[in-house]
């Protein structure tokens, strides 16, 4: 499936500048989300994955699905104050300021084999972050699995000691 036909490209969101690349119309179409979510799934399965995790809140919506349809667990990550229970953290640069990402202490245990999941790979840093909350709890990574690609900000560079699926790139 040429699934590029279900992105929307909107010049100058969330600010002046940037190309924003929006998933929403494959979301919407039954026909499109369930492809990719299977495509993603198959990959998953070839990883041999105990558990999916997936930040907040596009993580989700790749994560949650391929969960399901493998029989899996899926752990949110999510902002700082958003989880009820002990947690551990991650400082993280954003392009203004930090931000912090946390993880439910018992969420995974050590030795088991994750795939992260998110929307879009630009910088890498969201996902750089998620994979040192995995990594404080003994989690090993196998695989790392976006819709999107954007290649121009070198993502792949810096998660370089990864194996990295995407579906496609711009
Ligand atoms: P990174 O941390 O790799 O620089 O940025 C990726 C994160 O920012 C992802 O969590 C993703 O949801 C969000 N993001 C950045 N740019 C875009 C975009 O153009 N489209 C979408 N859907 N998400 C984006």
């Amino acid at each position: 499936m040429n699934y590029k036909e279900y992105i929307s490209i909107v010049e100058n969101f969330p600010k002046e500048g940037i190309v924003f690349k929006d998933i929403t119309p494959l979301m919407q179409n039954g026909e499109a989300y369930k492809a990719a979510i299977e495509d993603i799934a198959v990959y998953t399965r070839q990883k041999n994955a105990d558990v999916i995790v997936g930040p907040e809140a596009r993580g989700f919506v790749v994560g949650c699905p391929v969960a399901y349809a493998l029989d899996l667990g899926f752990v949110p990550v999510r902002k700082q104050g958003k989880l009820p229970r002990e947690v551990v953290k991650v400082d993280y640069g954003k392009e203004y300021g930090k931000d912090v990402l946390t993880l439910h202490k018992d969420a995974i245990k050590p030795g088991q084999k994750v795939v992260i999941t998110d929307d879009l790979l630009a910088t890498g840093g969201t996902i750089e972050a998620t994979i040192d909350l995995v990594e404080q709890l003994g989690g090993v990574v196998v695989g790392l699995v976006f819709m999107i690609e954007l290649t121009n900000l070198k993502g792949r560079e810096k998660l370089k000691n990864y194996d990295i699926f995407t579906l496609m790139q711009y």
